[in-house]
This record gives C-alpha cells, sequence and structure tokens, in this order.
C-alpha cells in the first residue's frame, strides 16, 4: 500500500477506535455507549466504509507480516458479548486477510470437568498466542465473572473451598484479571479487549431472524432465550467488569453492535491503533549476516 494512503487510513482508523476505548475504568457507564452508534455515518455511507474496511484488512495483513517476522510481540484480542451480538461474523470479517499460520483462535465454552479441576483462568493460559502471532479468544476467562455471576449455582461447581468464596469474590476476581494482564503486558503480549455492545431490541430481531431462516436455524439455541431473560443482570455484570479491568496497558473497546458493517469498521479499527503503536518492522540483519546472504548469492548466480 502507498504510504501516503497508509498515513491516511491509520489516521481514519485511530478516529474510528478511540471513542469507544475505555483505558480508566472508575468513570465508565454502559448507559453512555449506544449501541446504534455508527459515529453520524448514515446508511448511505455503509459502501464507502465497507471500502475502508477492506483496505484496513490488507494493511492488517501487512502489520501481520511484520508481528510475525519479529517474533517479539504477541497480540491476543478478547471477544465478550451477548448472543447474536456478532462475535463469530466479526472475527471473520476481520481477520480474513490474515496469514492463518500467524493466527490463532480459541473459543471458550461451559468449562469441562477437567477445567473445573483448575482455577479459572488455567484453560485460557494455555491457548495464549506465541509470540509473533495474533491469539483471538472468543469469550474467556471474563465469562467467570459473567456467566458465572448472573448464575451463582455455576460458582458452586468450580470447586473453590467454601472458605474462600466471600462476598468480594468478583473485585477479587477482577484484581487477579488486572494484575495477570499486567503481567502478559511486561512480557510483551499486549491485551486487548472487545465488548460487543448489541441492544435488546436488536438481539430479538436476530433471533427471530435465525428462528425464520432456514439457513441461520443452526445458530439459535434455546439457551439463548433463557439468557436472555436475565438481560439486566448481565448488563450490570459487564458494566462492573469494565470499571474494574480497563486499564491502559489492557483497554476494553465498547464497540456498538446493532449495525454489523459498523462494529466490524470498529474493530478493525481498534486493532490498526493498537499494531501502529508497536512501530512494528522487519529484523534488521547483522553486517555479516548480510555478508551471508551476499555469498549465498553468488553461490546460486555461479551455477550456470
Ligand atoms: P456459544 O459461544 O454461543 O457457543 O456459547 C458458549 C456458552 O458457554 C455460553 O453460554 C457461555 O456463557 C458458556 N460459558 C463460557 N464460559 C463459561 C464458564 N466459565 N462457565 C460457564 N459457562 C461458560
Ligand atoms: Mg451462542
Amino acid at each position: 500500500m502507498q504510504s501516503n494512503g497508509k498515513h491516511d487510513l491509520i489516521k481514519r482508523a485511530c478516529g474510528f477506535a478511540s471513542p469507544f476505548r475505555i483505558e480508566r475504568g472508575e468513570e465508565f457507564r454502559l448507559r453512555d455507549i449506544d449501541p446504534g452508534d455508527t459515529l453520524h455515518l448514515g446508511s448511505e455511507d455503509k459502501d464507502r466504509a465497507r471500502e475502508a474496511l477492506s483496505m484496513g484488512i490488507e494493511l492488517l495483513a501487512e502489520f501481520q507480516d511484520k508481528l510475525y517476522a519479529q517474533d517479539r510481540w504477541a497480540l491476543l484480542l478478547i471477544f465478550q458479548a451477548m448472543d447474536a451480538a456478532g462475535k463469530d461474523g466479526t472475527i471473520k470479517h476481520v481477520m480474513s486477510g490474515i496469514n492463518p499460520q500467524g493466527c490463532q483462535v480459541s473459543s471458550f465454552k461451559a468449562p469441562s470437568p477437567v477445567d473445573l479441576d483448575h482455577d479459572f483462568l488455567w484453560r485460557c493460559m494455555q491457548q495464549l498466542p506465541e509470540r509473533g502471532r495474533i491469539g483471538i479468544f472468543n469469550r474467556s476467562y471474563y465469562e467467570d465473572t459473567l456467566v458465572v455471576r448472573v448464575h451463582p449455582e455455576l460458582l458452586q461447581q468450580q470447586k473453590i473451598p467454601p472458605e474462600l468464596v466471600g462476598k468480594d469474590i468478583w473485585k477479587e476476581r477482577f484484581r487477579d484479571i488486572r494484575h495477570y494482564e499486567n503481567y502478559l503486558a511486561n512480557n510483551g503480549i499486549i491485551v486487548r479487549k472487545f465488548f460487543l455492545h448489541v441492544s435488546k431490541k436488536e438481539q430479538k430481531r436476530r433471533f427471530l431472524e435465525r428462528l425464520e431462516k432456514p439457513e441461520k436455524n443452526w445458530k439459535f439455541s434455546a439457551n439463548d432465550i433463557r439468557e436472555r431473560a436475565f438481560w439486566d443482570d448481565y448488563m450490570e455484570a459487564y458494566e462492573d467488569m469494565i470499571r474494574h479491568t480497563a486499564t491502559k496497558e489492557a483497554p476494553w473497546y465498547v464497540v456498538p453492535a446493532d449495525n454489523k458493517w459498523f462494529t466490524r469498521v470498529a474493530v478493525a479499527a481498534a486493532i490498526i491503533e493498537t499494531l501502529v503503536s508497536l512501530d512494528l518492522h522487519y529484523p534488521k540483519l547483522s553486517k555479516e549476516a548480510l555478508e551471508q546472504l551476499d555469498q549465498a548469492k553468488q553461490a546460486l548466480l555461479s551455477e550456470g
């Protein structure tokens, strides 16, 4: 990509991402973010947004190539959301230009008996991206402060000694997560977290679509309706989670999710914003290594 166009695109990306980046949780209120927000872009701008997204995806591929070659940093992208908010589609679209060798996606569902025999971070730690890679968590250890908080019987299943389960358990988990993410940052693993914020009304529309369109039926689970009934509890849990775990090293992006085209642009923009901040470059070879390359070239050319 031409460097002029690239500079412009990066500037625009930062403009799409920064309004939704939360680095200081204390003052965060979920009601300040409108799920229908499109930063004043109307549906007439959709095509231009799609064009910008495909350029953004190209740029992401360039960054990822350098990340991989440099083999120093790793990027961990965590996605959390209510059902039908568009996690899977966003991951699919935004990462579509990425070299699969440099990327790993892990989905965290209800924990297995083996998972429940360990602390709540254990299963996620095993899936951390290697240096040079982008790791994507489709749900994460944050579920242990969300679904487990909304359904206290799940906490019982976690086999924690009862004397360790007190009224401060969520505050303790948030503190442990903050420290853990700080530890990751100190080790060159950059953590960025996305809450795709869909409205209850739009979720209903998407559930109905899943029920009505045969090609979408497979996406529907009866459990989704049961969880919808706990909407307000979930919103409280999400807000509290963001208030306690949004930090400078590991910010949350609370991304409006009622318009899929906008969600994808904002998420791609946030990843671009993050990768730009790493000042990625291809490894610079030493004088000796360059001499070796020259010798290899001469040897090949003299083969005749
Ligand atoms: P889905 O991502 O739609 O396939 O659903 C996965 C389900 O696993 C969701 O209902 C999550 O709430 C649930 N889940 C993920 N992590 C946990 C956890 N730590 N404890 C209990 N349920 C979980
Ligand atoms: Mg689901």
